[in-house]
């Protein structure tokens, strides 16, 4: 008999459970049997139990096969909760957060023929979040580690070697933050000697920035620290057609949850219209995740054809279909494969 697979669903806030809903239907068709479980984190938790990420998803999750999320929302600030993505990164130790950029057939972008990997290191640096206010200045701690850094390191090489990608340029400011920087810049290049097959190369930051905004077609993979690949995330999805469209994976050595890089874009909520694209094509990496590599490539190929078709694309990529519309479109392609 066919594995009954158990997938834990943030639905999230803002539009996030109208993506994870969209998501949910057109998985349906991928001809898999699927066990879905809501549960609550973000916001809306906070509204409803007072903590951001209840133990209860905490232990639905660890349970499942895997974790599909919807983006959560973190008020801005002093004094409000810590955001639930964050944290279920550290609580799970899903040290890696793959980005995946590539063009999609039909969806304008500033560049063609980008295909790149950010390698995101996904529980250290500004994000553990160690912050002090003292007298009238605020202070943060950015915490890099020797182990931190080679595992985060060791996770590219690997993932360059089994796509077969011919290259990883690590990516900090080590002129500028020489110890934090510096540790993670030495360790990346020991790693990286041990991995002769792979050309290893390295970049400052800011000049990753401008090479991204001028020609993305040089980066293959990229490999560095949480906030800094955050930010540059952000830009590749701009260069290859917007945040609609981009996918990611937080993954660890026994957990892993699949979400899209957008947010809850709260000015989209209730009105059915956002696209559902970036976390479908997340779902598809989590279906590969899970072993199910050729229904992942189906699922994605399957999406691909609606966004080449553009008659159900979603107001972003310049349609007028709803988020249900768009997910319908996928599930009857998935229908006829
Ligand atoms: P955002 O990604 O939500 O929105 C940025 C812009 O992109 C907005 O104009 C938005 O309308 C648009 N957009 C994003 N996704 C879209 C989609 N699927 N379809 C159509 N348009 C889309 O970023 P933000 O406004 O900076 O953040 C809003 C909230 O999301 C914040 O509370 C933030 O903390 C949260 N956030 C959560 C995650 C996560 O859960 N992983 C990631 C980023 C931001």
């Amino acid at each position: 008999m066919a594995k009954t697979y158990k997938i834990a669903v943030i639905t999230g806030d803002g539009i996030g459970p109208e993506i994870t809903e969209a998501t949910i239907i057109a998985l349906g068709e991928v001809g898999l049997s699927i066990e879905f479980t809501k549960v609550f984190a973000g916001l809306s938790a906070w509204e409803k139990y007072g903590d951001q990420l209840p133990q209860e998803t905490i232990d639905i999750i660890k349970s499942s096969d895997a974790c599909l999320k919807g983006p959560t929302q973190t008020p801005p600030g002093p004094g409000s909760f810590k955001s639930a993505t964050v944290t279920l990164r550290q609580i799970l130790d899903l040290y890696a957060n793959v980005r995946p950029f590539k063009n999609h057939p039909g969806v304008p972008s500033i560049h063609k023929g980008v295909d790149m990997v950010i390698v995101r290191e996904n529980t250290e640096g500004l994000y553990k979040g160690i912050e002090y206010t003292v007298g009238d200045s605020a202070l943060g701690i950015r915490v890099i580690t020797k182990a931190g850094s080679e595992r985060i390191a060791r996770f590219a090489f690997e993932l360059a070697r089994r796509e077969k990608r011919r290259k990883v340029t690590a990516v900090h400011k080590a002129n500028v933050l020489k110890e934090t920087c510096g540790l993670f810049r030495n360790v990346v290049a020991g790693v990286a000697a041990r991995y002769p097959d792979i050309q290893f190369d390295e970049m400052y930051v800011d000049a990753a920035a401008m090479r991204i905004a001028m020609k993305p077609q040089d980066i293959d993979v990229i490999v560095t620290t949480n906030l800094f690949g955050d930010v540059l995330s952000d830009e590749v999805a701009g260069v290859v057609g917007g945040l609609g469209i981009a996918p990611s994976a937080n993954v660890g050595d026994r957990y892993a949850f699949f979400e899209a890089i957008h947010g809850s874009a709260p000015k989209h909520a209730g009105k059915w219209d956002a696209n559902p694209a970036a976390i479908m094509f997340s779902s598809a990496m989590m279906l590969r995740y899970i072993g199910e590599v050729d229904a992942g490539n189906r699922f994605e190929a399957a999406i691909d054809r609606v966004l080449e078709e553009g008659k159900t694309i979603t107001r972003d990529l310049g349609g007028n279909a709803g988020t249900l519309d768009f997910a319908k479109a996928v599930a009857e392609k998935m229908k006829r494969t």
